[in-house]
């Protein structure tokens, strides 16, 4: 028997970054397993934990604590993840206890309440009851009276650990008598108990023996919850709770079939099935031009695995914006899918999260945290847009998704299917050299070919261009709007934004805690940071000179509304952007009212390039394709070209052709000529000289490390400090860059410096950055801060 576990306590410093043993009190020896969340004591506190292994020894030699107790009744993590965690401790540089938190759901995300207790007697005369939360007691003006209290030892500030956790139940009202028995009972009531009669009636009115206690209030309103309680005193009926999801049930009555698949998919199709059936990991890199039928794949294969009783994960890159993919999903597998994504609520992912535990869930569609989905037994991993950057993860742990579906896959004996008509440089580079397999679909397999892609050279256009319309788009879109067809406009916004400015001195309103413009917002006239989030109001005066002249400058996605609304007054705009999508569900409310056509022009900024598939939609335009060209960023051609081929297939889905009007002041530069006709391979072997002559992925890896602090000088100190201490490590076919500032120098009030790390093997930094890592760790906003990734995707 296992009398002790060993566990990983939620403290981020690097002391603790190990296990600790505990001893597990007996009455919860059933309950307490591997991968239980457990409340430890911890030095003066009480924290959280997991049980990351058991054992019926100790070798440490003091006298060990107990746990307190159980957070929930079933272990949340598997076997699995708790080695995968691991992993990503050690790999990205993170602590433990944050890789195994950012694996379950928000609602099972430890916090922390402060609270007052008294120390031994309570102190009568006072008239205040403990415990009580720091915050109640801030509330009810005690806090004073408190600390004062605590200083004499007669009050002790602890720390307890929330549940956020909560589980939805409705209430089902059950006849506990044959139906014929209520007529009897009827008759013996009196006539002016006229409740009690009504409840007997409808007992024997109702069909099913059971029903929501919800549906039987309804129907009879002059019942009470009373009258309920009542009639199961009298043994008329049972009173039950049953658990329910929040989520909306799925309406499977009528699933797609699989289609007959085109020679190209076929043959794809049958290079994976031997792994499906040989559980066999391998990794293999779908690339296929937008449309080719991708996703038709992935179903068929998924299909194929579920016949062999084994879960399927399917990870999309921002699946808020892709209720489509969804859709297509629960149409082919009904209630065998689960989602989850960041358009749901903390409850509803907690809910769709059980679904899956409960293995009543075998496919799970989501983004980026889905790839730690608690399914067993996985038989294939599928990764759509394997190359958006939004598999990576921004905050610590900085993981990337692709990683960890292909762990994942190793530890299942499953494939991996990367897809993208546009793969990440690192991903194909590894097809190359034969580490993934190549599949490849060049064709629709629709009659549809692809669109016909028209680039618009600006400098010839400006002279009759309209704002930012040149006249072969503004013909284009007024076309369709005489068919009766859709358009979609993109506003290509990477470092691109509308500010104001003083013509007459050239002053540009800057946000006060960081070194960016202020971003002008129409609707409610005010300039906002859209890294802080400060906002003011938008001047009229100039600060600097005085000056009534303040114009706005630069494109936002209102100012075009605006523009393509004088240009064509009756023309109706679905515009998506950082406004208009910040509320929950607002992009599916946008996209349905496009989808429906009540609007002829859907625009937006890179959210509307991925993903949707309205055949309706015959047009696309782009109204600035070279604003993302010249970011200081080595993917900046990389990310230009995936995005205009992305967008131009929105185009011609259905069975009317499509045209793409790209609008360019450089034509003729290669990620944009080459996105005219979806080139991707061209585009691939071109822009592999460039990285190899600049020495980038995927011929070298690189580890970014960014340092912070609220004092320049600090930050750059701490900077150099890093520099020396890791050039101490450092080998031969190491290249270190910097420290230099970040391209955005300041944010929050906060400076910013960057190191750029180059290399072929990791192994004799690895230990240099750990160390770095845990002995910078931020306690409080004063301090300096260093983040370390691995194959940064953002360098803004
Ligand atoms: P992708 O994921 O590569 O963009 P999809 O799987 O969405 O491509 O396919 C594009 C369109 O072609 C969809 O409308 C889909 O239903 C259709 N399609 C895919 N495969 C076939 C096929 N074998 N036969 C007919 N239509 C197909
Ligand atoms: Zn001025
Ligand atoms: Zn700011």
């Amino acid at each position: 028997m296992a009398e002790i576990a060993e566990v990983i306590v939620d403290v981020k410093a690097r002391q603790v970054n190990r296990p600790f043993d505990y001893l597990i009190p007996p009455e919860y020896s059933d309950t307490i397993a591997l991968g239980s969340r457990v409340i430890v004591p911890f030095g003066p506190r009480k924290v959280q934990g997991f049980v990351v292994r058991l054992k019926a020894q100790s070798e440490k030699e003091q006298t060990l604590k107990e746990i307190l107790y159980p957070m929930d009744s079933e272990p949340s993590l598997s076997e699995e993840l708790i080695q995968l965690g691991r992993f990503m401790a050690d790999h990205y540089f993170a602590f433990m206890t944050q890789c195994y938190e950012t694996m379950l759901p928000n609602a099972l995300k430890s916090s922390y309440d402060r609270v007052f207790e008294w120390h031994n007697e309570p102190v009568k005369e006072l008239n205040i009851h403990l415990p009580m939360t720091w915050q109640d007691a801030q509330q009810t003006n005690s806090l004073k009276t408190l600390l004062a209290l605590k200083k004499d030892n007669k009050v002790l500030l602890t720390t307890i650990v929330k549940d956020k956790k909560t589980v939805k139940t409705e209430t089902l009202v059950t006849r506990s008598l044959k139906r014929s028995q209520y007529k009897d009972i009827f008759e013996s009531l009196r006539p002016n108990a006229k409740k009690q009669r009504e409840l007997v009636m409808a007992l024997s009115l109702q069909t099913a023996k059971t029903i929501t206690k919800e549906a039987l209030l309804k129907n009879y309103p002059i019942l009470t919850q009373a009258d309920l309680k009542s009639g199961e005193e009298k043994d008329w009926l049972t009173i039950s709770k049953r658990e329910v999801s929040r989520m909306k049930p799925i309406e499977s009555d009528h699933l797609t079939r699989p289609l007959v698949l085109s020679n190209e998919q076929q043959e794809a199709y049958n290079r994976v099935l031997p792994t499906i059936e040989h559980n066999e990991h391998r990794v293999f890199l779908l690339e296929g031009v937008t449309g080719s039928g991708k996703t038709e794949l992935y179903l068929q294969w998924i299909q194929e695995v579920l016949k062999k009783g084994k879960t399927a994960l399917m990870l999309v890159p921002e699946i808020a914006l892709t209720p489509q993919m969804t859709a297509r999903f629960q149409s082919r597998f009904g209630k065998k899918v689960a989602v989850l994504h960041s358009g749901l609520s903390k409850g509803e992912r907690f809910d769709e999260w059980r679904k899956i535990k409960r293995k009543e869930a075998t496919v799970v569609v989501g983004a980026r945290s889905a790839v730690f989905a608690p399914l067993d037994y996985i038989g294939i991993i599928i990764l759509d847009e394997e190359h958006e950057s939004s598999y990576q993860q921004s905050e610590v742990p900085h993981y990337h998704a692709r990683d960890i579906a292909i762990r994942r896959g190793q530890y299942h004996d499953a494939p991996v299917i990367l897809g993208s008509a546009t793969p990440s440089l690192e991903s194909r580079a590894r097809a190359q050299k034969k580490v993934y397999d190549l599949l490849q679909l060049k064709h629709r397999p629709t009659k549809q070919s692809l669109p016909e892609v028209h680039l618009v050279d600006m400098r010839d256009a400006l002279l009759d261009s309209e704002g930012h319309f040149s006249q072969p788009l503004l013909k284009a879109i007024k076309d369709r709007l005489k068919k009766e067809e859709q358009t979609v406009l993109l506003l290509n916004r990477r470092g691109f934004s509308s500010y104001i400015m003083c013509r007459s001195c050239g002053h540009v309103p800057m946000c006060p805690n960081c070194d960016i413009s202020l971003t002008l917002h129409l609707d409610d006239h005010s300039l906002k940071c859209h890294y802080c989030g400060h906002q003011e109001p938008v001047q009229k005066v100039c600060p600097q000179c005085g000056s009534h002249d303040m114009r706005y400058v630069g494109s936002g996605t209102q100012q075009i509304e605006r523009e393509l609304k004088q240009l064509i007054p009756d023309i109706r705009v679905t515009r998506m952007d950082w406004d208009t999508t910040r509320k929950k569900n607002q992009h599916q409310h946008l996209l349905e009212e496009f989808a429906d056509h009540r609007t002829d022009v859907l625009l937006g900024t890179q959210m509307i390039a991925k993903g949707l598939d309205y055949p309706n939609v015959t047009l696309v335009g782009v109204i600035n394709a070279d604003t993302g060209l010249y970011l200081p960023d080595f993917r900046a051609f990389e990310k230009t070209f995936q995005l205009l081929t992305q967008v131009s297939g929105r185009a011609g889905r259905g069975d009317k052709p499509g045209d793409v009007y790209i609008q360019t002041y450089d034509p003729s530069f290669y990620a944009i000529r080459l996105a005219k006709n979806q080139d991707y391979e061209t585009f691939y072997e071109r822009e592999m000289q460039l990285r190899y002559r600049g020495k980038y992925p995927p011929f070298y890896y690189t580890t970014l490390l960014s340092i912070s602090a609220p004092l320049e000088q600090e930050a750059l100190r701490v900077s150099y400090r890093l520099k020396a201490q890791i050039e101490k490590h450092i080998s031969e076919d190491m290249i270190l860059l910097g420290p230099s500032p970040k391209s955005i120098a300041r944010i929050n009030n906060r400076y910013y410096f960057q190191i750029l790390l180059k290399y072929k093997k990791i192994d004799c930094i690895e230990g240099v950055l750990k160390k770095i890592v845990s002995d910078t760790q931020a306690k409080n906003k004063q301090d300096v801060y260093v983040k370390v990734e691995r194959e940064p995707q953002n360098f803004m």
